[in-house]
């Protein structure tokens, strides 16, 4: 593992940022992962870094990104991120519907307006922990 190499791949990961105008603090903090690595353990930074560019491509095509629960319409503190419809909800209150709906025995459909989603399940929702840190750091 080449030190060009990190630099090639954290160059363009800071062009992809560059295009969505947010997130130069998670690249900063990416940045100094390697610097405080380099030399011992690139290979598992640059699977990192691969990671965080998949996540920001994600993120440019959800260039509007909104932060606010549809169910609490509060800001979301622990962001779930929906596989099925790429939906947020704030954790607390997305498990609490599921669990209410499950004691009724129905399905929970996506509270997004015009989501064509009806049954949300827990195994398909995974913390958003890119969107977590942008939160975070407003
Ligand atoms: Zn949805």
């Amino acid at each position: 593992m080449s030190l060009s190499a990190v630099h090639s791949t954290l160059s363009s990961l800071k062009t992809c940022q560059a295009d969505i105008g947010t997130g130069m603090d998670i690249v900063t903090d990416v940045a100094l992962d390697v610097a405080e690595t380099a030399g011992t353990e690139n290979d598992a930074v640059l699977k990192k870094l691969e990671v965080m560019m998949l996540e920001c491509d994600v993120a440019v095509t959800q260039s509007e990104v909104n932060f606010t629960c549809p169910l609490t319409q509060v800001e979301m503190v622990n962001p779930m991120k929906n596989k099925k419809c790429n939906h947020h909800y704030d954790r607390d209150a997305i498990m609490g519907m599921i669990k209410a709906r499950q004691n009724q025995k129905k399905k929970l459909r996506c509270p997004v307006v015009g989501c064509g989603n009806t049954d949300v399940k827990q195994g398909d929702l995974i913390l958003d922990q890119i969107m977590k840190r942008q939160i975070q750091k407003r």
